[in-house]
């Protein structure tokens, strides 16, 4: 890669100091094709090399991450501003990913038997070829991981278009899975920006594609999927409920919902974005809240005194800003913060927004920054509604001591994910995905290797007593 590229859309600000660190070339087109190519054919040999040889790969590229956590942790926090330790520890639940579909693919595609009359029949599970992924900044390592782990152990080969502002950790993946032995052109990175996409999608040798993102690019990319009769998963953007009960410890809720909110300086598909808590307890609710709110430390990333970090670029904090002041406008009540940090960096001040209306875009829409939004209610009907008024239904929590009920309005919650009394527990045996405007499929989990596989039935019995 050359680094004195001027003005590609590829590159590393660091939003701590919107200082340029380096720039990558776009690629051509011929270089993409190129690439898909390479991966087409690697998948000729990769799709027939046996379980137990892919996963001692794998591991490997498990064991590298967890060597030089601290290395790859750095970069991601230079590259889209999180705090060191949360980077740290997205290295380590990654390498965690890995490791689980090392030890399991063999077993999640094994042969699956079928009830028949006569004969036998089964299911074979069979990787399709190349998977093009399109993964977001936020999780640089982890949003990687999702898609490669499980479609590398299946047997496919996976092209990878990251954020263009997160090139260096794309780049330091594809270094490691060549350190670790993966063989040429199983897994490689698109230096392109995200308009180009949409195109890449429909050359031939794309069997399918999965997109972690913004509704506009899962849009875009199951349009050109849909065109070109390709299997998609989305996994779009949320605005996680979070429903206290009557019955909840209330400075257990507050701290669990701040230190979530909080959590990557707010850009999390699963926060906790909006806060639905009982009258009754509403006042001593925000009074802690309101507390909480005051020990919080917003600096600088790399410092572990730091609890709240800058957002990924200018551009973040200037929207997310917009977004607080046209709650306001509209006459929300914003309670604490609403403007820049007076520093050089990717800033906003931690928020508190209360006094949201159905009339207000606040009520419906996502606010990726550390915006937290605390809404009242008088019934457990009221919280459902509320937490089912967007259109998003990506996650959710409740918190309250009796989970018997907590998991009776769980049920209710219009989402791929209910967490009771923690917000989301990401780990790699749980499935991880949503349903309506949040997008469809999963990843994780044994559900994250069916995605894309050829469940195909093989049978075998006379012609005569087939049916
Ligand atoms: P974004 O703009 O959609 O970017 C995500 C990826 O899509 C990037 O690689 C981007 O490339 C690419 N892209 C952009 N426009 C595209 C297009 N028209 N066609 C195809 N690809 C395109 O998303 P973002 O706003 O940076 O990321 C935050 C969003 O992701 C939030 O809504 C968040 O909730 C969601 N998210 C969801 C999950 C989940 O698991 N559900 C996890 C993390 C984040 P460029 O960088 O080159 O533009």
């Amino acid at each position: 890669m050359n680094s004195h590229v001027k003005h590609s859309p590829i590159k590393t600000v660091n939003p701590f100091t919107n200082k340029i660190e380096k720039e990558f070339d776009v690629m051509t087109s011929e270089q993409v094709a190129k690439i898909i190519d390479n991966a087409d054919v690697a998948f000729k040999s990769w799709k027939n090399t046996p379980f137990s040889k892919r996963a001692t790969i794998i591991r490997k590229v498990a064991s590298i991450m967890r060597e030089r956590k601290e290395t790859l942790g750095k970069l991601a926090t230079i590259e889209m501003g999180k705090l060191l330790a949360e980077s740290i520890y997205e290295v380590e639940l990654s390498a965690n990913i890995f490791d689980y579909y090392a030890n399991n693919a063999a077993e999640f595609l094994a042969d699956k038997p079928l009830d028949v009359k006569h004969g036998e029949a089964f299911l074979s599970y069979e990787p399709i070829g190349v998977i093009l992924s399109v993964q977001p900044w936020n999780f640089p390592y982890y949003q990687i991981t999702r898609s490669a782990a499980s479609n590398l152990m299946a047997g496919n080969t996976m092209v990878l278009k990251h954020a263009s502002n997160v090139p260096q950790c794309a780049q330091i993946m594809e270094d490691i899975f060549k350190e670790a032995g993966l063989p040429n052109g199983v897994y490689t990175n698109l230096f392109v920006p995200g308009r180009s996409v949409s195109a890449i999608v429909s050359n031939p040798k794309i069997k399918a594609v999965t997109l972690t993102g913004s509704k506009p690019a899962g849009s875009s990319i199951t349009a050109a999927a849909g065109e070109n009769v390709k299997k998609s998963t989305l996994e779009l953007g949320g605005s996680d409920p979070f429903i206290v009960m009557a019955d909840a410890d209330v400075q257990e809720a507050v701290d669990v919902a701040v230190s979530g909110r909080m959590w990557n300086a707010g850009q999390v598909c699963v926060s906790p974005k909006r806060v639905i808590v009982p009258k009754s307890l509403y006042n001593e609710f925000l009074d802690k809240t309101k507390k909480a709110f005051a020990n919080l430390v917003v600096g600088d990333p790399m410092d572990a005194a730091t609890n709240v970090a800058p957002l990924s670029s200018e551009q973040a904090a200037v929207d997310v800003q917009k977004q607080v002041q046209k709650a306001a406008e509209q006459g929300a009540a914003v309670r604490i913060g609403g403007n820049r940090v007076d520093r050089e960096g990717a800033f906003l001040e931690p928020t508190l927004i209360t006094d949201i209306t159905p009339e207000m875009d606040a009520y419906f829409e996502e606010i990726f920054g550390p915006v937290f939004m605390l809404y009242q209610y008088d019934t457990i009907d009221e919280a459902i509604e509320i937490a089912n008024a967007t259109e998003f239904g990506l996650g959710g929590s409740v918190f309250g001591k009796d989970t018997k009920k907590a998991v009776e309005v769980a049920r209710k919650i219009d989402t791929g994910m209910v967490y009771i009394n923690h917000v989301t527990g990401i780990a790699p045996e749980l499935p991880f995905g949503g349903t309506k405007e949040s997008g469809f499929g999963r990843e994780q989990s044994p559900a994250g290797i069916y995605e894309f596989t050829n469940a195909k039935l093989i049978r075998t019995t006379s012609s005569d007593k087939a049916y």
